[in-house]
């Protein structure tokens, strides 16, 4: 069972009461007072007792130093003064920290207290495997509870946490285990699973530490139907697949999360895979870089996958990790609707990773003649013999005379963010080829601007965002996702 903890950053003992009340409305199963946030003439016994009386439910008293990140200055005999009134004062938790109160943990042992103690560490940079699995280890033999926190600066070692978390749980510790930030979010939504006794959550638009989830969401994940789905890639943060794919999950009437776990190359693996299965996520996009590398990893794959050699899509299906490829119903959708068949029309691709292999698929589907240009021509041209193309290497593409009818930029170029300002070479566009980008953030990019220029169509990925995204709603849930919902949430998020 993980309880659902509001941490309430309060400075008077109305705005506790106020917000107490609001936290276990909205589900909280405790709230965490910071002391150190309120601004309190002293920590007396009497002060402590209005204050406690404030809450009208079970409550973590919280008294952080600065040098863990808090606001309490007080001096060392101070804060153990402090603590040993707090201890008495009828919170049903105490957080004490492991570095500072280590006196005071040690004391503790054996003495008959009414609340329950909780030893808590804190990194303010990421830290290796062992260095924290030890201090959690510290924490639990310390106090009733341990507790670590850590900064996540990719979902790869929001991963590692979640791996010590399990392990810690089968040691059968009672244990808080917080990765920090946004990349950190995966040890939150997936609280419940890896066994942690509690998750930290705030009120509305008030986190009190970076990643909180707001705690209606939090309680809403121990509901043992929610689905828990994410994008793996790297980078993630142009993606808006998370508001698209929730409000197809809200509007198909089930409860569920989507993630954006941004996860470097060398970090993608079979146990990163493995982790989130056991995690009880049910399903994953997969993006730049990773989608060959998905392919190797899977334990079976569809007819999607295995025509494409690339897989965007996965399913975990009990033990076994089912992979897919939806990026080719998706442009074979969009370039239908454009333009119909192309039988005998001349097709360039550019790009040789995974969405190119989609696209070299759904080209030929057509009945296009296709030819795979890249910067690396070795890339292109082991494409181009896989699906019995041509190749060209992209700065010769640029160059020749011969013009194509359609040009598919499968490629990062024109994204928002590291890619913006980076553009296909202008030669490309000779001969003003019906010009599809896959690009959707922005939703008009500087290569479809250049296309438009010439006076050719250009389309950008949006509509191919969409209808791949459907099709891993379908995958995942069984159920038919709303089309013109999810269209609606992208096109919002991208505004
Ligand atoms: P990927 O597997 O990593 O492949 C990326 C390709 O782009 C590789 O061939 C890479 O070449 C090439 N590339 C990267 N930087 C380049 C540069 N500066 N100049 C020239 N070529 C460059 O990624 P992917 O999954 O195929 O995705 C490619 C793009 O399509 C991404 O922007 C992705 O967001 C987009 N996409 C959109 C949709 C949609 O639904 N709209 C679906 C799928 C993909 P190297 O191998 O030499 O690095």
């Amino acid at each position: 069972m993980t309880d659902v903890v509001a941490s309430l950053v309060e400075r008077s003992i109305a705005g506790v009461t106020g917000s107490s009340k609001k936290a276990f409305q909205l589900g909280a199963d405790i709230v965490e007072l910071r002391l150190d946030h309120m601004s309190l003439l002293s920590l007396d016994r009497e002060v402590l007792r209005h204050i406690r009386a404030a809450v009208k439910g079970p409550a973590i008293a919280t008294l952080r130093s600065a040098r863990e990140g808090g606001r309490s200055k007080l001096s060392k005999s101070k804060r153990a003064e402090a603590l040993e009134e707090i201890l008495e004062s009828g919170f049903e938790y105490v957080d004490l920290e492991l570095a500072n109160d280590s006196r005071l943990l040690q004391e503790l042992r054996g003495r008959r207290l009414r609340a329950k103690t909780i030893a808590s560490a804190h990194f303010f940079k990421p830290a290796s495997r062992d260095t924290v699995e030890h201090r959690l280890r510290e924490a639990c033999s310390a106090a009733d509870f341990g507790k670590v926190a850590m900064p996540c600066e990719h979902a790869g070692q929001a991963l590692m946490l979640a791996r010590i978390g399990l392990r810690t749980s089968a040691a059968n510790h009672r244990f808080i285990l917080i990765g920090m930030g946004d990349q950190g979010q995966l040890t939150r939504v997936c609280a419940r699973q890896i066994g942690a006794s509690m998750a930290y959550a705030c009120l509305p638009g008030r986190p009190a530490a970076p990643g909180q989830l707001e705690i209606s969401v939090q309680s809403s994940l121990a509901s043992h139907d929610n689905i828990v789905l994410g994008l793996v890639g790297h980078p993630v943060s142009h993606s808006v697949s998370k508001p698209m794919q929730e409000a197809a999950l809200k509007k198909a009437g089930l409860t569920g999360t989507y993630m954006h776990l941004d996860i470097p190359e060398g970090e993608f693996d079979r146990d990163a895979l493995v982790t989130l299965n056991l995690l009880g996520v049910s399903g994953l996009n997969i993006t730049i870089p990773h989608k060959l590398r998905a392919f190797e990893l899977c334990d079976k794959l569809g007819a999607s996958a295995t025509a494409t050699g690339a897989v965007n899509t996965v399913k975990f299906d009990g033990e076994s990790i089912v992979g897919e490829n939806t990026d080719l119903h998706g442009l074979s959708l969009m370039i239908e609707r454009k333009i119909g068949t192309c039988k005998g029309t001349r097709a360039v691709i550019v790009g040789a990773g995974g969405a190119a292999r989609a696209a070299a698929k759904a080209l030929s589907g057509i009945g296009a003649s296709v030819t795979v240009a890249a910067r690396d021509f070795r890339k292109a041209s082991a494409l181009a013999r896989e699906f019995g193309m041509d190749s060209i290497d992209l700065r010769a593409l640029a160059k020749r005379s011969e013009a194509f009818d359609i040009l598919v930029n499968c490629t990062p170029l024109g994204t928002s963010g590291r890619h913006a300002r980076s553009r296909l070479p202008s030669g490309v566009f000779k001969g003003n080829p019906v010009f599809f980008d896959l690009v959707y953030n922005p939703p008009v990019t500087s290569n479809m601007k250049e296309a438009r220029r010439r006076g050719a169509k250009a389309y950008g990925g949006l509509e191919m965002l969409v209808h791949q995204g459907a099709e891993s709603f379908r995958i995942w849930t069984g159920k038919e996702p709303d089309v013109q919902v999810m269209l609606r949430a992208a096109r919002r998020a991208l505004a």
